[in-house]
């Protein structure tokens, strides 16, 4: 059976909720230069151990939102992290249709 997809409403709920954002090497240097940043200065300014000190994540904003959520917008959408483009299709955790308002797109017969 295919696996449902689903279409992100953007609603934002997905950068909002507390956890890391995994950020790769690549992704610290397409980031970093997207905001016109050395990778150091990003490193150092938008990121943090990951929970299982694995690797980065970005930072917080004091609510628990990520720290490049404005408003409704993604202030590095071009350049987002893969985990972020990758939520709900590819991976997900229990309990995240309660929170996600992305539609289900019915399987093609
Ligand atoms: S990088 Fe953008 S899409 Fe990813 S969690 Fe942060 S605000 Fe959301
Ligand atoms: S929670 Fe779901 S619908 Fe909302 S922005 Fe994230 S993926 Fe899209």
């Amino acid at each position: 059976m295919t696996p449902p997809k689903y279409l992100c409403e953007r609603c934002t709920n997905c950068c909002r909720w507390p956890g890391d954002v995994k950020v790769s090497d690549k992704e610290i240097t397409a980031i970093a230069s997207f905001l016109g940043l050395p990778e150091n200065g990003f490193i150092q300014q938008y990121t943090r151990l990951r929970a299982n000190r694995r690797g980065l994540s970005l930072i917080d904003q004091a609510d628990g939102a990520c720290i490049f959520l404005d408003g409704q917008d993604c202030k590095i959408q071009p350049v987002k992290p893969q985990q972020c483009r990758d939520f709900p299709n590819a991976w997900n955790f229990p309990g995240w249709r309660d929170i996600c308002m992305a539609t289900e797109i019915p399987a093609a017969k």
